[in-house]
């Protein structure tokens, strides 16, 4: 239950209203007191006087409770109830023990001659009854809480009740207090509950006390009622007087608890219809419905938020028409998927929906077995993360497009090795065409060893376009491809085209390149701008180095859990441990000209492969930077292919998002 309240109008005014007739009732007999006039003391002759002592503290719960609803000082409260508690404990003591403390005497000697004995002192009655008031005011806190409300609540019905049986007794000619006295307590415990029912605190509408304060009240008429059937002539336990004093004992109880079950239910529906809001609002604001899926008849139950992702008007839904609106190239997915939740296994996955007007919602799915045996059910949420998707594809567009600035930027370094690439072939198809020339020009030409220098001329020809050929791929902007790679190839040719810019740099190239590695499925190119991006960054790393040789160690391998890994080991400048995962980092860089890309473009290649790419100082100088790429024969770059297209399933994002640190 929540223990901060709010309040409601209606019950300040009546407190308000109480509190000030109580005031003006203790203030008019107090002046009766002053001005000695019996019928502002006493009303008739023949009634008992409210007492000074009672007037006074009249006044002081008024003031109490006014100053409690208009939210008043606290030290008012306190001082006002602290004197009443004061007053009305020590007359308490007075009556128990029998002992004169002379509180009958507070506010001066009685004068005027009345059937009470001590007109000073307060009958039994009304001193419990301010000690009951003056106590919980003086409790109240503020804020107000449920707990405050309760002790209020009840000390108003305990005060009302009393004062209404005082009432009801002069009737049965039994006086238990003066009758405005009795009255007044009636004002005042009214007061006291409408400052209660003020509070109201979820999800309780109506106050917590209600069903004691009930009690109370029934029982305190019934003994009533006893009482003025022992005043009209019945013994106290004869047949009448002993059946209304039983079944006033068992109707009260009966009566709080019918209400405080009511209470409660009440109370529970609210709850239960609050928790509901919220659920509801939270799916909303998640985007995210749940659902039930009765797997033994099929009968699906969707959430409000999960119709609305669907798109389904309210009422039953079929796993038929849930089938029908997954997106085809998604069907086999979403089959599979329901075939394994008939076994029984959790669901995590991700799929799409076609919608009616073509558009494309994507979702994430999470689900889990509830019940057991053959009746058993899924219970699940689905989630639509179209935007995020969408958000992501365009991240992927913007990174490939850095991908393509980076391989510009490497274009300039790397002039060196491919003038160096296409002259050598250039070369040669120079000096093979002047050889088939002069072996044409003799006397007695040379066909054949012509034909033989024009095959050498055309070999050359192809090698210089091959070089264009793999330049063109590398650098010009291509859609990605999926393609069986072998890495140990890949990692070759890369190396041939680097072999020129590493012999500059003085680096001392060792490949370590398995035969026969099994093929990985993705974008070659992509891949290779990986490894050329590793090298680059390997020889970097050495550039400073002066005392050892620069040594760059290019491996590939076959991992035990069925991926390629391949590894690039240097000697260089290498980096501290905890900085791993800050390299991977866009725009981070150490280097003057560095761009900071390279690395974290790198690993969404890596990961778009299904892969993880991984960095590591080694125990000497250097570093080791490695990336494992899985077998597999499932397209990695997902529908319709590229690194930016952004389709990936959800099993393989989970494991590209894990930790990268090795
Ligand atoms: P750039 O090369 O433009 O700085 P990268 O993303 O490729 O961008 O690299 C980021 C940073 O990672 C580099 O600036 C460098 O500090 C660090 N780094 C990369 N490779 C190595 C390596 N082999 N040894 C030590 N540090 C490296």
């Amino acid at each position: 239950m929540i223990d901060t309240v709010e309040r409601r109008p209606w019950p300040g005014y009546v407190a308000k209203v109480s509190a000030v007739l109580v005031i003006m009732l203790g203030a008019i007999v107090l002046l009766g007191w002053i001005v000695k006039s019996p019928p502002l003391i006493q009303l008739l002759p023949n009634l008992p006087p409210m007492t000074r002592n009672a007037a006074l503290c009249f006044g002081l719960c008024g003031a109490a409770l006014l100053t409690l609803v208009i939210d008043g000082p606290r030290w008012v409260v306190f001082l006002c109830a602290g004197s009443v508690a004061f007053v009305s404990l020590t007359t308490i003591i007075e009556i128990v023990f029998r002992v004169d403390a002379g509180i009958d005497e507070l506010l001066g000697s009685s004068f005027i001659s009345v059937n009470l004995r001590s007109p000073g002192r307060m009958a039994p009655l009304t001193a419990v009854c301010f000690a009951f008031s003056s106590v919980a005011l003086m409790l109240v806190p503020r804020p107000f809480t449920i707990a405050s409300s309760l002790l209020v609540g009840l000390s108003g019905s305990i005060v009302t009740a009393f004062g209404a049986a005082a009432v009801v007794g002069y009737w049965g000619g039994v006086t238990l207090a003066a009758l405005h006295t009795s009255f007044g307590l009636v004002i005042l415990g009214v007061g006291m509950l409408a400052l209660a029912w003020r509070v109201e605190g979820h999800p309780m509408p109506t106050p917590p006390w209600l069903p004691l304060s009930i009690v109370i009240a029934v029982l305190t008429g019934i003994v009533g009622l006893w009482r003025a059937l022992i005043l009209g002539g019945y013994a106290p336990f004869s047949i009448l007087p002993t059946v209304v004093l039983v079944v006033g004992c068992v109707i009260g109880p009966i009566f709080g608890l019918t209400v405080f079950l009511a209470q409660r239910g009440h109370a529970q529906a609210a709850a239960l219809r609050r928790s509901e809001t919220f659920l509801q609002e939270a799916q909303h604001l998640s985007r995210t419905g749940s659902f039930s899926w009765d797997v033994s008849t099929d009968i699906v139950t969707f959430s409000a938020q999960a119709h609305r992702i669907y798109e389904f008007d309210p009422g039953p839904i079929s796993f038929a028409s849930i089938a029908r609106m997954t997106h085809t190239d998604d069907m086999l997915l979403f089959l599979d998927m329901a075939s394994r939740a008939r076994r029984g296994e959790d669901l995590d996955e991700e799929y799409r929906l076609c919608m009616g007007d073509q558009s494309v919602k994507h979702l994430h799915l999470v689900a889990h077995q509830c019940g057991a045996n053959e009746n058993f059910e899924y219970i699940g949420a689905i989630q639509d993360i179209t935007d995020r998707r969408l958000s992501e594809e365009a991240l992927d567009q913007v990174r490939s497009e850095l991908a393509r600035v980076a391989r510009m930027t490497s274009l300039g370094t790397l002039t060196a090795s491919i003038a160096h690439e296409v002259n050598q072939p250039l070369a040669g198809i120079v000096t093979n065409a002047g050889t088939c020339l002069r072996m044409l020009a003799s006397d007695s030409p040379n066909v054949e060893g012509a034909r033989e220098t024009a095959k050498r001329t055309i070999r050359d020809a192809n090698r210089a376009s091959e070089v264009i050929k793999r330049l063109r791929a590398l650098f010009v902007k291509n859609a990605a491809n999926n393609e069986l790679v072998d890495l140990s190839e890949a990692t070759r040719e890369v190396a041939v085209l680097l072999s020129n810019e590493l012999q500059r740099s003085q680096v001392l190239l060792r490949t370590k390149l398995a035969d026969a590695l099994p093929p990985v499925l993705g974008d070659r190119v992509q891949l290779q701008q990986v490894i050329m991006n590793l090298l680059m960054n390997a020889s970097d790393a050495m550039a400073s180095v002066d005392d050892r040789p620069r040594q760059l160690v290019i491996t590939t391998t076959r991992d035990d859990d069925n991926s390629v890994r391949l590894t690039v080991e240097d000697v260089g400048v290498g980096f501290l441990p905890d900085e791993a995962n800050r390299l991977f980092e866009a725009f981070y860089t150490t280097k003057n000209r560095g761009m900071g890309i390279g690395l974290s473009v790198s690993r969404s290649i890596v990961e778009r492969h299904n892969g993880r790419l991984w960095a590591v100082p080694n125990s000497g100088p250097g570093a080791t930077f490695s990336f494992a790429i899985p077998l597999s024969t499932e397209s990695p770059l997902g529908v319709g292919g590229g690194v930016g297209d952004g389709v990936t399933r959800g099993p393989n994002r989970q494991h590209a998002a894990g930790n990268h640190d090795d």
